[in-house]
Formats: C-alpha cells, sequence, structure tokens
C-alpha cells in the first residue's frame, strides 16, 4: 500500500512541477524580454521609405533559446520571423546561449548555478541537453534548421555560395531573412576541442570564447578573474581560424581581445556591444579596444540595451555608433541588437525604422546608413565564410 502510494505523491509532485514549468516557460520569456514601447513604432514617410530600401544585419539575437515557434508571430518578447521581415532585416545571426549562471552581474559573475537545465526542461528539449552545453548548442542549430526547412522564407548561410544565393532571392522576395548560427560562449564544447568540427559541421559559422563568465577557454569581460586565454583556449582559437569561424570578441576579457588579435591575421567581429566613450561598463569597448578591432578589419555590433549605450532610446544606440564611425571609420560599425538576450530593449524587431531615424538625427548620411545597418556586416561575411 505504502509503494502506490509514494509512486502516486512522486508521480503528483512530478505533475506539479511540470505544471509549473510549462506555464512558466513563456512567463519567464515574457518578463525577461520586454520592449520599453510597444508597436506600432511610427517614424516619418521619409524615413520609413528609406528603411524600406534597406537590407538590415543584425548580428546578435537570442531568439532560439525560447519555446516561441520562430515563423509564427507573437505580441511577447523581441523577434519572430514575421516581425524580424517586418523590420526590414534581411540578414540575422541568431546565437545559441548554453550556460547563465544564477547571480550574474557586470560587476563579476561567478560558477553560480546554471540557469538553462531550469527552461530547457520547461520547455521540453530533449533530456541530453539538460546535462550538456554541447547538445544544447546543436538543439538549437536543428531548431533553426527546422524552420528553414518549413519555410522558404529562411535560408541557413553556412558558405559564401548560400549568402550570394540569399541576396539574389531577396530581389525578388523581399521578406526571405538570411540566418546565421553563432554560439556565445565556448563552455558550448563541454572542454572538448572535436566539438568544434561538430558545431562547425552543424552550420555553426560565428563564436565568442567566452560570455558572461570566465570559462575553460578564457576570461569573461563580466567574470571573476578576467584572465587571458587558457592553453585550451589558445587550441580553440587556432581550430577556429583553422576552419574559417569568424571569432566574436564581444563577452571576452581585455586579456582575451589582445590576445586573440595577437594571435589571429583573420577578421574578427565584436557582435554586441556598447562603447566606454558614451556609456562605461566591463561589458564595453575602449577606445584602444576599438582601435584594434578595426585595425584589423573588424566589425563592431552596436545593441539596443539601456546597459550598453546608457539609454532607453534608439538615439543611444545612435550616439555610440557615431562614436565608432568619428574614431575608425563607419565601415566598422553594423547593429548588434541583442533581441531576446534576456535584455529590455526601446522596441521589438519592428520598431527599427526607428533607428533609422535616430541615425538620420546622428547626421549619417544614407549611404552610412546602408552600411551601418547591413553593408559592412555583408562584406564581412562575404570575405569570412568558408567558399
Ligand atoms: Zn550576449
Amino acid at each position: 500500500m505504502t509503494k502506490p502510494m509514494a509512486i502516486t505523491a512522486a508521480g503528483a509532485v512530478a505533475l506539479a512541477a511540470l505544471g509549473y514549468f510549462f506555464v512558466a516557460a513563456p512567463i519567464v520569456d515574457r518578463r525577461l524580454n520586454q520592449v520599453a514601447e510597444q508597436p506600432p513604432y511610427d517614424v516619418a514617410d521619409s524615413v520609413a521609405a528609406l528603411h524600406e530600401e534597406l537590407l538590415v544585419a543584425d548580428l546578435h539575437n537570442d531568439l532560439l533559446l525560447w519555446g516561441r515557434d520562430p515563423l509564427e508571430r507573437h505580441d511577447y518578447g523581441h523577434t519572430d520571423l514575421p516581425r524580424l521581415v517586418a523590420g526590414g532585416v534581411g540578414l540575422q545571426v541568431f546565437a545559441a546561449v548554453t550556460d547563465v549562471p544564477s547571480g550574474r552581474s557586470y560587476a563579476g559573475t561567478g560558477d553560480g548555478v546554471d540557469q538553462i537545465p531550469f527552461l530547457v526542461a520547461a520547455q521540453r528539449w530533449p533530456l541530453r541537453t539538460w546535462t550538456s552545453r554541447f547538445q544544447r548548442a546543436l538543439y538549437q542549430a536543428r531548431k533553426l534548421q527546422q524552420a528553414a526547412n518549413q519555410s522558404d522564407r529562411i535560408g541557413l548561410l553556412r558558405t559564401q555560395r548560400d549568402l550570394e544565393t540569399h541576396l539574389m532571392r531577396r530581389v525578388d522576395q523581399p521578406d526571405r531573412l538570411g540566418a546565421l548560427l553563432a554560439v556565445e560562449g565556448l563552455h558550448a564544447l563541454d572542454g572538448d576541442l572535436a566539438n568544434l568540427d561538430r558545431l562547425v559541421d552543424a552550420g555553426y559559422r560565428m563564436m565568442s570564447p567566452t560570455h558572461l563568465h570566465d570559462n575553460a577557454v578564457g576570461g569573461s569581460s563580466t567574470g571573476l578573474r578576467k584572465g587571458g586565454l587558457t592553453d585550451f583556449g589558445r587550441r580553440v582559437v587556432e581550430r577556429m581560424t583553422e576552419r574559417r569561424v569568424l571569432i566574436d570578441l564581444a563577452h571576452a576579457s581585455d586579456a582575451v581581445i589582445e590576445e586573440v588579435l595577437a594571435m589571429t591575421d583573420r577578421l574578427v567581429v565584436v557582435s554586441h556591444t556598447g562603447v566606454d566613450a558614451t556609456c562605461p561598463s566591463p561589458r564595453n569597448l575602449s577606445d584602444a579596444q576599438i582601435r584594434a578591432v578595426a585595425a584589423q578589419g573588424g566589425v563592431i555590433g552596436i545593441g539596443l540595451w539601456p546597459r550598453a549605450t546608457c539609454g532607453e532610446t534608439a538615439a543611444a544606440t545612435a550616439r555610440a555608433m557615431r562614436h565608432v564611425a568619428d574614431l575608425v571609420g563607419v565601415e566598422h560599425v553594423a547593429l548588434g541588437s541583442d533581441f531576446d538576450g534576456t535584455v529590455d530593449v526601446p522596441f521589438d524587431a519592428t520598431g527599427l525604422p526607428l533607428l533609422t531615424a535616430a541615425l538620420l538625427e546622428e547626421g549619417f548620411s544614407r549611404s552610412d546608413i546602408r552600411q551601418i545597418l547591413g553593408g559592412n556586416v555583408i562584406r564581412l561575411l562575404r570575405q569570412t565564410l568558408p567558399v
């Protein structure tokens, strides 16, 4: 009698937990990915006309972490395919997040309890993703691949040819989205260098050594020690160079940025960041770092979230873009929104014309804006994607 009772009680607890999680996951998503202003977003007709001509390329988006179907339109979170294309986005980098330590802070994030297992359990991801960061990355790649299989409006960009095909098809199909896979933090390797090749084979083309905390590859800008590359990290960077993976220095410690730039002649990217000059923060780039990245032909994606820009509107993002352009040239400036990256942003993806308006206010020319919001990223990918 006691045994079935125990099973029943355990079952009830499990059911309650599952019920909690099914309800909780969308609530967490809704709470962590908010906008300051709800749509619709109004801009002058002339701005709307200019924005319509653009192919917006965005260097950072964390949509794949969430339970939202990427192909369906939602009234919460920041992005999905319908809202991205409505905002003029023609090329989106989707990053896989695989570890978020509890107690994270810009002042110093340690190895707190990883929050991702709770989220992936709540979203019914396969069991193998509950314990393996590498499997979480593979799963997110599969999710994007499935969306691309279901819709001819998403094209996965793995090679230069994929990119050219996408750009050509977009002439007749302006609501087509080119999607590039990135990894945010190479704890996603689970400590095994061979997993880097597996991630490349799964379609990943951009990787950042670290994310919120120091890992086995190197130091994070918000880690506790903020050290340089480890021995394993140096092998990882060598392998990324050999496999033509675009190295993303967002979230890297000062030491990692310096060491990576010294190790490789290849173009690098800082996918989503702010700059110290307009918003001092350990997470943001100093002028010396901006110069070093630009000297190597790199592109810097400026974010939309307040802790990157020290403002709550597109004007703050435009100000940081103006600083980078004045310092090293407009050809090094791009957008790295961090949409759906557990940040509050001024607007969802449909509000991107507000950024075009803010760039015009900053005195950028139409051709500057074309470069900043798309052209520079396309040039970077043309030069770095595998043949
Ligand atoms: Zn990030």
